[in-house]
């Protein structure tokens, strides 16, 4: 099997993964994640899934993929494209637009966030991972850890505190600023900032603390005011003897967030840093500068590099950015109606608009809304390494191909389970099994060859081309079943659910007990992770309609889930609740379920 290569935006050149762990099994990733002061968009979703692909890649080599990937919620400002960030913090100023608390937005937008990312079905976000607190850090949860760092830089002298009681990163201390972005050092001070009354070292030099009064989001280094109880306990054992008195009651800078909240949950080195290009200057290039000179953190250079071996001055040992994202061959716009949040496409028309609705109708979507596995096959679709020209065109296109992914995998999964079709062996051919294990390798290489996915996908497309010409048995079509879910344990773009099946009346009859039907819902991904299960219990039992909303999403009716319903609804039989039987069965025809009673029990069809 072929070796994962990455391109590595800290040498510029592609080389060969290799983990820091002496084991050779462990991963740490850490991918710079959203701030949450509105919808993410499609850009930002195309980054994420980057890192959602090098995870799974990652996890086909073999390896334990640790994935960190924060929130932030404080200390991101307006104008971030210079180190020294200046403007308003982007969500304060969001909340003010609102009329909200800072921290009620974050809120409602991080949730938001995790909504899409399951969705997407980003896989930090799916099953037990996505209650891991220390897997999804929130900035402002993290300040304690923040400080302990500043207070590191000024002890090993890279950064110092000037009149304001603000603290800022010496970057003369650091001559290997500038290496991870390849930025010179005139293109450095033209992406710095000195305003009026400032006093830095160097225009260069970036806060790490920053004192306004004005600040919504604020925590007093000596003394309570600001602080969760439980983080400022926190704090007070990190850092028994305080920080630096000079410091002034304030907040984080954006770049210490993530060197504080990497290091907490994954350690002084990391293997793999992800983010946008964006990110690399100056968030990313901060960062290094700031790991080091608090806790100088070398990482060897990977074997196959020109600097062989040679130990580097950064926390992380690969940066991997996902390039760009444009729409119609132009930077996204709001005033030109070509700004995407994934929920705009999801569904236009709760997100009021109706002209992208009747665009996306006309080329094919039913009721105007993209289903959100083929907004991810969209995203994931090209390279990480070359910019992305998004369009309805693009959705289209992922969708149809999409649609030749699905039919063939219904299909191979229609001639398992009818499976007795006496002509046809019931061993697999080589031809078959030679397509198969040719196409697995090739997939393979294709991803590990720094996640070509296009090239991934001709592997993908080209196998179904070769399949569609083949009249398979049983036997060859379960190994061709197998194919295609291999690939999908990469892409997860398949809906594999089942379209149909039948529940006989013995299982019915055995769920016509509340504690059985409380332990059958119980094990249910999604209302495990309902937020208000108990309330939703308690309508059951009293025979009320649930929300229908929480209980299962649309697109995640599944034969689980649908067993559930049945179950209910036989419940109410039972306690001839007819009106509440009704009911649920018309909620399962809303949601395409088509119940039919038949001897046997209730046949059910996915349309
Ligand atoms: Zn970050």
């Amino acid at each position: 099997m072929s070796v994962l290569k990455l391109k590595n935006t800290y040498t510029k050149s592609l080389e060969v993964f290799q983990p820091l762990d002496s084991q050779g099994r462990r991963v740490t990733m850490y991918s710079c994640g959203p701030t949450v002061y509105s919808y993410a968009h499609i850009g930002n979703f195309r980054s994420f899934l980057m890192a959602d692909i090098l995870r799974r890649v990652l996890e086909r080599n073999g390896y334990e993929v640790k994935h960190v990937m924060n929130i932030t919620d404080v200390g991101h400002l307006t104008e971030d494209d210079v180190a020294d960030a200046t403007g308003e913090d982007k969500l304060q100023k969001a909340a003010r637009e609102m009329g909200w608390d800072p921290y009620k937005l974050a809120r409602h937008y991080e949730n938001a966030f995790v909504e899409d990312a399951r969705k997407l079905r980003m896989k930090n976000y799916s099953g037990g991972e996505a209650s891991e607190p220390e897997l999804h850090p929130r900035a402002a949860s993290h300040v304690p850890e923040m400080l302990a760092a500043i207070q590191k830089l000024l002890e090993n002298e890279f950064a110092y505190v000037d009149e304001q009681g603000q603290v800022y990163y010496d970057i003369q201390k650091f001559p290997e600023y500038g290496k991870l972005s390849g930025k010179v050092i005139d293109e450095l001070e033209a992406g710095a900032r000195v305003a009026v009354g400032e006093h830095k070292r160097d225009p260069r030099d970036f806060y790490l603390w920053k004192v306004d009064p004005k600040h919504l989001m604020q925590w007093d280094p000596h003394g309570e005011k600001g602080w969760d109880p439980a983080d400022y306990e926190r704090y007070r054992q990190l850092l028994p003897k305080g920080v630096d008195q000079r410091i002034k009651p304030g907040f984080p800078g954006w770049h210490i967030e993530c060197s504080a909240m990497s290091r907490a949950h994954l350690g002084n080195l990391i293997d793999i840093h992800t983010g946008g290009e964006d990110n690399i200057f100056p968030h990313h290039e901060c960062e290094i500068a700031q790991s080091y000179g608090a806790f100088h953190t070398h990482v060897p250079g990977p074997h196959g590099a020109s600097d062989e071996g040679s130990p580097r001055k950064a926390f992380a040992r690969y940066w991997v950015h996902g390039r760009y994202l444009l729409v119609n061959n132009k930077k996204m716009s709001k005033r030109d109606g070509t700004f995407y949040t994934v929920r705009d496409l999801l569904d236009p028309r709760s997100a009021e608009r109706e002209e992208l609705a009747s665009q996306l109708e006309q080329a094919g979507f039913k009721g105007g809304r993209v289903p959100a596995n083929v907004i991810r096959f969209a995203l994931i679709s090209n390279q990480y390494t070359q910019p992305m020209n998004f369009s309805i065109e693009a959705l289209k296109a992922a969708g149809n191909a999409l649609e030749r992914m699905q039919t063939r995998y219904d299909k191979l999964r229609e001639v398992v389970s009818n499976g007795t079709n006496p002509d046809l062996a019931g061993v697999a051919s080589d031809k078959v099994l030679e397509l198969v294990s040719k196409a697995e390798e090739a997939f393979d290489d294709a991803l590990n060859d720094n996640l070509n996915v296009p090239n991934a996908l001709a592997v993908v497309f080209s196998a179904i081309n070769e399949l569609n010409t083949m009249e398979l048995g049983p036997a060859e079509a379960g190994e061709a079943l197998r194919l295609m879910e291999s690939f999908d344990e990469v892409l997860d773009v398949l809906d594999r659910s089942a379209r149909s099946g039948l529940i006989t009346r013995e299982q019915a009859a055995s769920w016509l007990d509340s504690e059985t039907l409380k332990t059958k819902a119980g094990q249910l991904k999604h209302w495990a992770e309902a937020p208000d299960r108990e309330q939703l219990w308690e309508m059951i039992e009293a025979g009320q309609l649930p929300m229908y909303e929480d209980l299962a999403p649309i697109e995640q009716m599944d034969a689980e889930t649908i067993e559930l319903f049945v179950a209910i609804r036989q419940n109410a039989r039972k306690a001839k609740d007819f009106t509440m039987a009704d009911a649920i069965r018309d909620e399962l025809k809303k949601r395409g379920v088509q119940i039919e009673d038949t001897p046997q029990g209730f046949r059910w069809v996915l349309g």
